[in-house]
């Protein structure tokens, strides 16, 4: 699963799409990100491919790699509206229906020449670091790579939170892979030596970038809420969830976003749509599961255009849990990758998700969640509907069920949303009602 977004529009001057400054950086970073994939054979660099949650950013820079997130590639290309040809040229291939979006949209990109998401190309990696996080496509998906390319493969096998927390050989297990196998691979294909202390300088600067992004994802708990925890923070996530994690890039980056949402906050503002400000906040809610990218500003419009604010999602914590306390740490630097690791939200149970959604609606004081279940993601999907009744049982506040897909253009009913959004808002609105009674 995962999560970098950048605004669609190819140079900085005035559009019709409303953006905040710091969404420019966002989008220059991580333009630069696929700029150095596109010439990394030229300056002799090595090139990683790895998931976006349990990704061990920090590690690979150590040793210079290249960084391709393959979810990422397929969301941008979702968003480009490039995913719908490459997902029925996998199909043709072999692919079936069911399987998940990213990896067919992943797959016919390559079956079509390489070209990244920008036009330059991707080039083939050189490693598949696969850090297992619960969700089992991740295997199955660089198994395809591996068997298509013939690409280097490690994995790091992290152990799923079955009962609900990290046990400390838990951590150790996975610790000792990375000291194992990890690292000694990473040095073979690298040819670079490992060095504990680069290690410890980039985990410093994730800890710094980790504490104003949660500051940022927290500041919806305001009324109004000055950014939108779904739609908007998708941008937010971007680099910290990618290859810039570790960067003081990130950290810059994410100082800058923390100014200027206090400035919002000062002037009493609402989120940034692409429509311009949001007005009236009139309805908060919560939301689980990924957005759909084929047609995203048409589906978050359909959330504005109500006066709907989301003020927490779980997918904005996908490649990282930061805001119940965990932050990367120099001073223990592999305990602190496994526990990273650990805690990714693919990787906890479905009481532990309950138990996240039913906080973020008494914390950020939400009308109630809104689910939305991607028709071909297994790990979201699977418990959503016991998460709902549960959510709602615990918390007395109405949900709802849409369903829409992640980059497939066929399983995004306009209509059917829009219905079911407007039949929810009503929903919440006579709940109010009731209550006032
Ligand atoms: S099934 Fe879901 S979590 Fe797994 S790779 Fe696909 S989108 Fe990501």
């Amino acid at each position: 699963m995962n999560a970098i977004v950048t605004p669609p529009t190819s140079s900085r001057k005035p559009d019709a799409i409303q953006k905040e400054d710091a969404m420019w950086i966002q989008k220059e970073l991580i333009n630069r990100n696929y700029h150095e994939l596109a010439t990394a054979r030229a300056t002799n660099r090595k090139v990683s491919a790895t998931f976006v949650p349990g990704n061990l950013n920090e590690l690979l820079m150590c040793f210079d790699f290249a960084r391709s997130l393959p979810e990422t590639n397929a969301l941008q290309n979702g968003m480009r509206k490039k995913s719908g040809r490459f997902i029925m040229d996998a199909e043709r291939d072999g692919q079936s229906e069911d399987v998940c979006t990213y990896v067919k949209a992943d797959l016919g990109m390559m079956m079509g020449g390489e070209i990244g998401p920008t036009g330059e190309p991707l080039p083939r990696p050189d490693l598949l670091l696969l850090s297992y996080t619960g969700c089992f496509t991740f295997m199955k998906w660089f198994e395809l790579i591996r068997q298509k390319y013939g690409c280097e493969t490690v994995m790091l096998h992290v152990p799923y939170q079955g009962e609900g927390r990290i046990n400390p050989n838990m951590r150790d297990y996975v610790v000792k892979q990375l000291k194992d196998t990890v690292i000694p691979t990473l040095e073979r294909i690298s040819g670079v030596k490992f060095d504990i202390d680069r290690l410890r300088q980039y985990m410093r600067e994730s800890a710094k970038a980790e504490e104003d992004l949660v500051w940022t994802l927290q500041s919806a708990k305001h009324r109004p809420s000055p950014i939108d925890g779904y739609f908007g923070a998708v941008y937010y996530i971007g680099p910290i969830f990618t290859a810039f994690r570790g960067t003081p890039e990130a950290t810059q980056y994410y100082a800058t976003l923390r100014t200027e949402i206090e400035e919002r906050i000062r002037l009493g503002k609402g989120p940034v749509t692409p429509d311009g400000e949001m007005s009236e906040e009139k309805y908060r809610l919560v939301v689980e599961g990924p957005p759909n990218w084929t047609s995203f500003r048409d589906f978050w419009k359909m959330f504005y255009d109500d006066g709907a604010v989301v003020v927490a999602s779980t997918y904005s914590k996908v490649g990282g849990v930061y805001d119940f306390g965990f932050r990367h740490d120099p001073d223990r630097p592999l305990e602190s990758l496994a526990e990273y690791c650990l805690g990714c939200y693919t990787n906890l149970n479905l009481p532990s998700r309950v138990d996240m959604i039913c906080k973020y609606i008494d914390e950020y004081q939400a009308d109630g969640l809104l689910i939305n279940s991607i028709k071909s993601c297994n790990s979201f999907s699977a418990g959503q509907l016991l998460v709902l009744r549960e959510v709602e049982r615990r918390t007395g506040k109405p949900a709802a069920f849409i369903e829409t897909d992640l980059v497939d253009p066929r399983y995004f009913s306009a209509a059917n949303v829009k219905n079911r959004l407007e039949s929810y808002f009503q929903m919440i609105q006579q709940k109010r009602s009731a209550a006032a009674h």
